[in-house]
């Protein structure tokens, strides 16, 4: 049995349950089989085992008081996976469908998502099950002052530096902040995505979204192909699929779906931006009410098994939402590129088959990088105690997600993948951990 085959079934048996980190696991280690067989020294030092391991896992009670005087109470999560290259990194996730092994699974991505970025951050992520959808401000501040009152113990701007995610945006991280600034009673950066007013950096709301469009537009040039008249659709209606919608746009692509967890739009003249922050980002409403703004749009409920022709796919709205149905019609219709602004947002059986069919495709750690390279460009500005320009961060993160594609794809070509991205992304992050691993001794 192969050295990948063992560890696998090691991870298998050790995480019952947790499918999800298990197929993560699987995508990543089957990718390596190549550099694992040019570098014995990974298997003596037992690199493999090690990193599918956490440093530490954190579940906590996470007990509030809903507006109606009762008690409610939620587990929180914080899974410190891997700072071989820096304090943790990575974002917490407030979905009702959260629990351990998708928190892992997101960490473990977590860890070479942040190698690839080239900046000193290793891997974290955490969360809760903690619904924030039809809860008062009141009760999602209460909600995020219990969740802080355990996690402050164990976070730091040199330790672990959590950030935004499904569910916590700029109100959740600002309430975080405040209970986590009163604990302490220190002034650091040690959440990103915070308000302009207390150290956050321009341009991390669209950051995400815009490095997935810098990343997907390197990708269409190095193949002699642009971005200008394509039709994009986009899944996902919040922080990563707005901006992602706005960029693509704004590099003369034509966007028109957009979906949330109850339905999808579908714009034929292109999706109205303004409309949907206002639906989205303003009235925290359901993608339902596109239709009052543009009479001529579809509103189909359910879920989207991406049945509209287009030229680009860009699922940005969760785990495993494109699977083989999904894939099967983007083939049929002739889809050229599928980049993932989401976390693991297609199966593995989805990706052999978009690949199979020749269609590009960038996996979300290289594609959504831009979300924490520019988390990581907010902590040396809170460092410096100075600002940057939007125009200066976003120059670093389109310099940053070209250069992510072109070690991805040159990793890829090295190894004998000339063109897949999977295994570049992987090995490309792998290695940098890796090596340093080793270099820091068993620990
Ligand atoms: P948001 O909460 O802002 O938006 C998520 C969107 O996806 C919403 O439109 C939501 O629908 C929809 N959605 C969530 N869960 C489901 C589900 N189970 N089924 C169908 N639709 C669903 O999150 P983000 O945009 O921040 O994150 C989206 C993805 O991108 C996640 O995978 C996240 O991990 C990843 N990501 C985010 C980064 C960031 O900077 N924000 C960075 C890198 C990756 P509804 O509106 O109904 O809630």
């Amino acid at each position: 049995m192969s050295y990948v085959s063992d560890v696998l079934e090691k991870v298998i048996v050790k995480n019952p349950a947790q499918p999800e980190f298990v197929q993560a696991v699987k995508e990543v280690l089957e990718s390596l089989e190549p550099v694992i067989e040019a570098n014995p020294q990974y298997q003596k030092e037992a690199i493999l085992e090690r990193i599918t391991e956490p440093e530490r896992q954190l579940m906590f009670r996470v007990p509030w008081v809903d507006d109606n005087g009762k008690v409610q109470v939620n587990r929180g999560f914080r899974i410190q996976f891997n700072s071989a290259i820096g304090p943790y990194k990575g974002g917490l996730r407030l979905h009702p469908s959260v629990n351990l092994g998708i928190i892992k699974f997101l960490g473990f991505e977590q860890i070479f998502k942040n190698s690839l970025t080239g900046l000193p951050i290793g891997g974290g992520k955490g969360g809760s099950d903690f619904d924030p959808k039809g809860k008062s401000d009141r009760e999602v501040m209460a909600f995020c002052q219990s969740f802080m009152t355990e996690l402050f113990r164990h976070i730091g701007q040199d330790t672990d530096v959590p950030a935004g995610d499904i569910g916590t945006g700029a109100r959740e991280i600002g309430y975080l902040f405040g209970q986590y600034k009163r604990l302490k009673n220190q002034y650091e950066g040690v959440l990103t995505g915070k308000g302009l007013t207390y150290g956050g950096s321009l341009a991390r709301k669209e950051a995400t979204g815009y490095g997935l469009l810098y990343i997907t537009n390197e990708l269409m040039k190095d193949h002699d192909m642009s971005l200008e008249g394509k039709t994009v659709c986009v899944s996902g209606a919040g922080n990563v699929a707005i901006y992602a919608a706005e960029k693509a746009a704004q590099l003369g692509a034509k966007v028109v779906t957009l979906t949330d967890s109850t339905g999808w739009i579908y714009d034929a003249e292109g999706i109205d931006l303004d409309a949907v922050k206002e639906i989205k980002e303003v009235k925290r409403a359901r993608l339902s009410e596109y239709k009052n703004y543009r009479p001529n749009a579809e509103y189909n409920e359910g879920k989207f098994l991406w049945t509209i022709p287009c030229d680009v796919a860009l699922p940005c709205a969760t785990q495993n939402e494109l699977d083989v149905e999904g894939a099967q019609n983007l083939i049929n219709n002739k889809v050229t590129a599928v980049c993932e602004g989401a976390n693991m947002p297609t199966t593995l059986e989805a990706t052999k088959l978009l690949q199979g069919a020749g269609v590009l495709f960038v996996p979300g750690k290289a594609a959504n990088a831009g979300g924490v390279a520019t988390s990581a460009l907010e902590m040396s500005q809170n460092s410096m105690r100075l600002s940057w320009t939007f125009e200066e961060v976003d120059q670093k993160l389109e310099g940053i997600m070209v250069n992510i594609y072109h070690n991805i794809a040159n990793a890829a070509k090295k190894y004998g993948f000339e063109g897949n991205y999977v295994v570049g992304a992987n090995i490309a992050g792998f290695v940098k951990v890796a090596d340093t691993m080793i270099a820091q001794g068993v620990v």
